[in-house]
């Protein structure tokens, strides 16, 4: 049987071969200055890769500083869904490893009930990486390494209207999950925790993680936000009891994932990346990869002349459409179905690292089934990207030019 490659497997390998070429995007002059919208992981990869080709670029940040929204959160660099270990990967891909990282490859779920449950793979199941503007997160590394390469981050920038070649990676747009709970200083010991309780987080998870003394916890919620307070309130109170769980100096954060495979990842002629295209993982939120991967698509689309709407629908969109599935099916379990998955795992001793990898894969049942998980996923993205040849929007909804003189400079609709 053919095996799918999740996002990014054997990369390199799969850029030689012929890609189907339906919307070249014109090569922008050596000279031409590159614009970004937005420095997050999407677009400082995209920055970086145009860089390590001589480009000029020039990064547009919202904020003040890198990650702000993250503000010192801890995230999990996925290793499941790749046959090689991702710090290997974003090496490949021509990006800095040099963060502070932390493999985990064993961790404790509980299910509605308390019961305790040990997850353990064979391999690493993820870095614990820092997120936020701060000495050794992802995203200082991330821009040291393309300024050092000669790019222009201008902070305080937004991006309004993009005349010229460039990228959108503006972050998520409609809150399709939201993630709340508290950062935090501890004496716990590093790991990571997790309980499936829809009391908790309604079809999501709740989860701890801890590195270094310091920590986050969390409720990742895919539906009834208008109560997370409650939650949130509910998952501290859980893990406090289940973990031994003392917050010292708890600081709010929450943030908001956008998960929508899109119509087309453009508006106008510009590739649009990472959340802002809806890029990410269906079932539990590792969106980091995918904002990643299709940074470096754009950005080689824009060096080749490619089509970048056919190379993220080779290398993202069946990994996708394989994560809705799982979210689909995640939410038939409810908290009997987790409960009776964790105690498989315990009675057959999983290899948690095979499982996940095995779940991640597009398998064709995957495809047979997505009909049928597109019909019961919908994201509170109302916008679908432009297909005016000559839109300079940040982003449009549904055709509604938004941003500076936008509106007159659309011109004729493409020819797909
Ligand atoms: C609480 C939480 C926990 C998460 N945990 C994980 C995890 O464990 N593992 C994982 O893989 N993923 C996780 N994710 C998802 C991951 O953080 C995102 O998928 C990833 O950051 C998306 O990267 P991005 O570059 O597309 O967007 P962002 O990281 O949001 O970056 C977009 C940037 O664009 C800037 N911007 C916006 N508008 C403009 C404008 N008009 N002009 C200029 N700049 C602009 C913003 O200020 C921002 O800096 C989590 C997300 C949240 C909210």
């Amino acid at each position: 049987m053919k095996r799918h490659s999740p996002p990014g497997l054997a990369l390199e390998d799969r850029m030689a071969s012929p890609i189907p070429v339906s919307q070249p995007l014109s090569v922008p002059m050596r000279s031409e200055l590159i614009q970004i919208g937005g420095a997050g992981p999407a677009g400082l990869a995209a920055a970086i890769t145009l860089a390590r080709a001589g480009r000029r670029v020039l990064v547009h940040e919202l904020h003040g500083e890198v990650g702000h929204r993250f503000d010192g959160d801890f995230q999990g660099l996925e290793n499941w869904s790749d046959g090689h270990d991702v710090l290997d990967w974003l090496r490949a891909l021509g990006m800095t490893s040099e963060f502070n990282t932390l493999p985990l490859s064993r961790g404790y779920v509980f299910d509605a009930w308390g019961e305790r449950y040990a997850v353990a793979g064979t391999k690493t199941l993820f870095y614990l990486v820092e997120r936020g503007p701060g000495p050794g997160t992802l995203d200082t590394a991330m821009l040291q390494q393309a300024r050092a390469l000669g790019v222009e981050v201008r902070f305080n920038s937004r991006l309004d209207r993009l005349d010229g070649p460039g990228i959108l990676a503006a972050g998520p747009k409609a809150p399709d999950a939201i993630a709340v709970g508290y950062h935090f200083e501890t004496s716990l010991q590093d790991g990571f925790w997790a309980i499936f309780d829809d009391r908790l987080a309604p079809q999501g998870y709740a989860y701890l993680l801890i590195m270094a003394g310091r920590g986050t916890v969390k409720s990742c919620m895919f539906a009834d936000f208008g109560q997370a307070h409650l939650y949130v309130q509910r998952t501290v109170a859980a893990f406090e009891r289940l973990t031994g769980l003392v917050m010292v100096n708890p600081i709010a954060n929450g943030g908001v994932g956008n998960f929508h495979i899109p119509a087309r990842a453009l508006t106008g002629m510009h590739p649009v990346v990472g959340e802002e295209a809806g890029f990410q993982d269906f079932l539990w939120g590792f969106g980091m990869r995918y904002a990643i991967l299709s940074g470096v698509l754009a950005a080689r689309s824009l060096l080749e002349g490619s089509s970048y709407e056919a190379l993220w629908r080779r290398e993202l969109e069946p990994a996708m459409g394989s994560s809705m599935v799982n979210r689909a099916l995640f939410g038939l379990l409810g908290n009997r179905g987790y409960r009776w998955i964790l105690r498989r795992n315990q009675s057959q001793h999983w290899d948690a690292h095979h499982v996940l990898r095995k779940l991640y894969q597009p398998w064709p049942v995957k495809q047979l089934l997505l009909p049928w998980a597109r019909s019961r996923y919908t994201s509170r993205r109302r916008d679908e990207s432009c297909d005016h040849v000559e839109c300079t929007c940040v982003w449009c909804r549904r055709g509604e030019h938004r941003g500076a003189g936008a509106a007159g400079a659309c011109g004729s609709r493409m020819n797909t």
